[in-house]
């Protein structure tokens, strides 16, 4: 298995005219070593099904491959979607591993094969809901590691009582444990991108309820950081209906309405779904 350096990339980029495009994150990591600490970080194993998101030029793609049952990836962009077969078939030893699909991962309902790892280098301006898009989805993902925008990072990994945390930290929280697992340089992009890189890695573990509770809890959370500098009964004043309708939600859930949504762990929002009348 030969993984692709900066040379091959800029090749396979001018044999296929491929200007970058900003829009669709196209930023390539044109640093093998990367690819593999990626696949090391994420512990793909050989009985694994990997799923990646965004297989681009094919680096990260081939990385995985060394170490995974089966690849699929997922690809919006079709001269992409259309090379990484054959790029696949000249580098990899057992190209039959790989499924290429051709669509937009946020519309993605079902794939051939059930994955059970997550690693992906996400399109910075759709990374979070596709990671929350296919953590709902695709609930045999049991663990991930991808790579998104620093700031992105912090936010996915954040804690109660940070700034950094809201509503990516706590919708995030409904399905995994979320942890920063490393920044990543610049230089080892192609073109460089004028953000930081980190990755994150998670665990999926037991929801704390079923799809009903879900959407409830995430209108709760939306709310809640909508205006994140007021008091949970003002933020959530038009969700239900007054303040003091909201107060009484907030009381009966036991939380004190005068906090502010950063104060509260994903259990809280949910005890607030709990809390609502019936309709
Ligand atoms: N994995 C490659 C690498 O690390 O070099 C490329 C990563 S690049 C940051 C993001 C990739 O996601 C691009 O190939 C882009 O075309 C693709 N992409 C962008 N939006 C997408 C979407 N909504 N669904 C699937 N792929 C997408």
């Amino acid at each position: 298995m030969n993984l692709l350096g900066a040379a091959q990339i800029r090749a396979l980029a001018t044999a296929l005219d491929l200007k970058p495009s900003k829009s669709l994150g196209q930023n390539f990591v044109i640093d093998s070593n990367v690819c593999t600490k990626i696949v090391r970080i994420a512990g793909v194993t050989s009985d694994d099904i990997a799923l990646e998101i965004g297989p681009g030029l094919g680096s990260l793609t081939l990385a995985l491959m060394n170490s995974a049952a089966s690849v699929i990836a997922v690809e919006i962009d079709s001269r992409l979607a259309t090379q990484l077969p054959i790029t696949v078939a000249e580098h990899a030893d057992e190209p039959e591993k790989l499924t290429v699909i051709h669509r937009d991962a946020l519309t993605l309902q079902e794939l051939p094969m059930q994955p059970t790892v997550l690693v992906a280098n996400l399109p910075y301006n759709v990374s979070v809901p596709v990671l929350l898009h296919l953590l709902e989805k695709f609930p045999t993902i049991r663990t991930g590691v991808v790579m998104v925008q620093a700031e992105v990072a912090d936010r996915l990994a954040g804690k109660p009582g940070t700034k950094e945390y809201g509503i990516p930290s706590v919708k995030a929280a409904w399905w995994a444990e979320v942890k920063a697992a490393g920044s990543i340089s610049r230089s080892v992009f192609w073109p460089a991108p004028n953000v930081d890189s980190k990755l994150v890695s998670f665990t999926r573990r037991p929801t704390p309820g079923d799809e009903d509770l879900r959407k409830k809890t995430f209108a709760i959370i939306d709310g809640a950081f909508a205006q994140r500098r007021k008091m949970l009964r003002s933020a959530l004043s038009s969700l239900y209906g007054s303040s003091r309708a909201a107060e009484a939600v907030l009381l009966r859930a036991g939380i004190d309405p005068t906090l502010r949504g950063e104060a509260l762990e994903i259990s809280s929002f949910c005890a607030i779904a709990h809390a609502e009348p019936d309709n």
